[in-house]
């Protein structure tokens, strides 16, 4: 019997206050900091993913491997792009290791261990991706009855995380590629592609889905028939320059149509399947890390040049956490951080007047001066130590990524359903699922509801 963490019925906001209000008692500060997810965030997210662009993700594990989050997007319906054996097993264990649990799996990793190839072969995990023919050998030997999709070379260009020099094959080779797999007698049954993490130009994605339309025709000419189109990820959600709506409408319009113009519905195999694998989109917003001031120079003491408007800023403050740790997306983004103050002086629920805020610097716990979390940040200007700052939009590559680098550790996680009719329905679907899945499923999972109405941050 496996248990998972609790799980809070309610606010995430109200959690997060709850957990810090628990350190103000504390003489002596520890490593404190900890993400707080709200559920009901990857449930909004999912209903905007299937309104925009109604094909089935595959959630990509790596992004943020929660175990609530895979349930609840299991429980919603989506299914999982793995690449390892252990996130295809953590992924077999969410969805209580049924026979036919593989199938929702996809194995997207073109380069794969011949080890991880058999391990998928013995728990059904059928569909996997590949680029090159050695890998076709490595399938014909370990895994002759899996289905494959190509991975396709694409324009990275529109991404900070290019992965054209990593992975894809290009249209060129893609005859070569299908004649050796006929060769093997391996099945191939469409294409798949990566435009790179956060993708910022929609008409990559059109690109690539014209590039698919072109691997379609060549295979069709082999006697192949392919079915299934895979977007990938990349998909982002961030506000377009300028404005306030996020670029993930736009991007999805543009996909919509480019589907419709390279694959119109007249000229579909029967059968034909658009599926994704996204998994910045859904995790992105779900999380918040919450971290404590440990340590302070005020500009006096500071060895920045106060009148230089150069950051970072002389005002500096030392966090629970850093870049090798919870807050490693910073680095790997090249997107500044903000936080907001969660507690000061063991009070919450603050506001603050624009004439009170000043620019700040705040720096992790190592020793490397690398570990600079935000350069210049606008914070009010009597923070101390034990107070509180909160980074939201924490849930896309900041766990999974730390490093215990100077024996600092990462935080842990504590889990809300959120609040509201979606929180509701995060509670209702996450019951459900257990349920079933417990039903019939020799790993039972327990999970431990705690209603969290009761409290306030008046009981503080
Ligand atoms: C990382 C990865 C994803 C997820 O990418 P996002 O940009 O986070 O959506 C999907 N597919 C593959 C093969 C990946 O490597």
């Amino acid at each position: 019997m496996q248990s998972l963490p609790p799980l809070f019925h309610g606010d995430a906001r109200l959690l997060l206050e709850r957990e810090v209000a628990k350190t103000f008692d504390n003489d002596v500060q520890t490593h404190n900091s900890f993400f707080v997810a709200d559920l009901s965030k990857i449930y909004r997210q999912h209903l905007r993913w299937m309104q925009h662009l109604p094909f089935r993700p595959f959630y990509a594990l790596k992004v943020n491997p929660d175990p609530y989050v895979i349930r609840l997007l299991a429980a919603l319906g989506a299914g999982f792009d793995c690449a390892s054996v252990s996130e295809i097993e953590a992924t077999l264990e969410a969805l209580g290791n049924h026979p036919d649990s593989g199938d929702s799996i996809l194995f997207a990793n073109p380069c794969k261990f011949s080890g991880d190839v058999r391990y998928a072969a013995e728990h059904n995990v059928r569909m996997s991706t590949f680029d090159n023919s050695d890998e076709l050998e490595k399938m014909a030997r370990f895994h002759p009855r899996s289905r494959l999709l190509l991975r396709l070379l694409t324009d990275d260009s529109g991404s900070p995380f290019p992965l054209g020099k990593k992975y894809g094959a290009p249209l060129n080779v893609v005859p070569a590629l299908l004649e050796r797999a006929r060769t093997l007698q391996l099945e191939v049954i469409g294409v798949s592609f990566h435009v790179g993490s956060s993708c910022y130009k929609p008409d990559v994605f059109r690109d690539a889905i014209w590039r698919s339309k072109e691997a379609f025709a060549v295979a069709r000419d082999m006697g192949y028939d392919f079915t299934v189109l895979d977007l990938g990820g990349g998909f982002d959600d961030s506000p377009v320059q300028g404005s306030d709506a996020s670029i993930f409408e736009t991007v999805a319009a543009v996909v919509k149509q480019a589907i419709n113009d390279y694959f119109p519905i007249s000229t579909r195999p029967r059968g034909f399947e658009v599926i994704a694998e996204p998994g910045r989109f859904h995790a992105f917003p779900s999380f918040t890390y919450a971290t404590s001031i440990i340590a302070r120079r005020l500009p006096w003491e500071s060895g920045y040049d106060r009148t230089s408007g150069d950051t970072p800023a002389p005002l500096m403050y030392y966090i629970s956490d850093g870049i090798y740790g919870g807050l490693a997306n910073v680095v790997a983004d090249h997107r500044p951080v903000h936080p907001y103050v969660v507690s000061m002086g063991g009070k919450f629920d603050l506001a603050f007047d624009s004439s009170e805020l000043v620019p700040s610097s705040l720096w992790g716990p190592t020793c490397d001066s690398v570990d600079l979390v935000s350069p210049n940040t606008l914070l009010p200007s009597g923070l101390r130590i034990g107070d509180w700052l909160a980074f939201p939009n924490m849930g896309a590559y900041t766990a999974c990524l730390a490093t215990k680098f100077n024996g600092c550790e990462v935080g842990p996680v504590v889990h809300a359903t959120g609040e509201g009719e979606d929180g509701e329905e995060v509670y209702r679907a996450l019951m459900r699922f257990t349920k079933e899945r417990n039903s019939d499923s020799e790993s039972k999972t327990t999970v431990s509801f705690t209603k969290l109405r009761d409290f306030t941050t008046h009981d503080v």
